[in-house]
């Protein structure tokens, strides 16, 4: 399956990380050395507090391997890849919900430029390969370009986009609920998303993302 659709221009035939060539079986991304070199990092500094957020859980630091992934599973629109990253990080994030808990876990909504862009949302695809059960609670009203593009202000004001489904705000009442997101970097999103859950009652948010920035 990997040879055809390499012939097709659909899969690399080297690893996405360290640019070798593939011998012998592999997923079509990363070689097994890169795949089975990506470990849970420790330790993470969780000095930076988060508002609204009781607990958080970050899986690696952005560098590496997992850079390389969450690159280009966002910039490949790579399904698999997502899935594949689901599997990579599946003891770390049970771990953590054995921790905390939660009633629901949940994932931000992409603004709907990017779903267009993208056609999936990668959170949604890593959980699957997580084997995680998850919920959508959150929309978007905005079209805003990729935070990273965005200046301290733009981003303060794209993450006012993000909002609660009205039909599941009574049932989020009470409720501990985990967000799941990619990326870590300077925590305004998860505030925004936290401040709207405890703003319905939710009784805790926790939030584990696969990398920090
Ligand atoms: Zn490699």
């Amino acid at each position: 399956m990997i040879g055809f659709l390499q012939r097709l221009g659909l899969s690399s035939d080297r690893c996405i990380s360290c640019g070798k060539v593939f011998v012998g079986f592999s997923q079509g991304y990363l070689c097994n050395e890169c795949l089975g070199s990506i470990k849970p990092f420790h330790p993470i500094d969780y000095s930076n507090r988060l508002e609204y957020v009781v607990s958080y859980r970050v899986f690696g630091r952005y560098e590496g391997v997992l850079k390389e992934i969450v690159h280009n599973m966002k910039f490949k629109s790579s399904k698999n890849l997502a899935l594949l990253l689901g599997k990579v990080i599946r003891e770390h994030l049970w771990e953590y919900m054995e921790e905390t808990k939660p009633d629901i876990i949940t994932f931000p909504s992409l603004n709907l430029r990017r779903l267009w862009i993208r056609g999936f949302n990668h959170v949604e695809y890593i959980l699957r390969g997580a084997g995680v059960p998850y919920m959508k609670v959150f929309k978007r009203r905005d079209m805003h370009k990729p935070m990273a593009f965005l200046n301290a202000e733009k981003r303060q004001k794209a993450v006012l986009g993000h909002r609660l489904k009205e039909e599941l705000i009574d049932f989020l009442e009470d409720k501990k609920v985990l967000v799941v997101d990619d990326l870590l970097t300077t925590g305004s999103t998860i505030q925004r998303l936290a401040y709207l859950l405890m703003s319905v009652g939710a009784q805790e948010v926790h939030a584990y993302f696969i990398a920090k920035a």
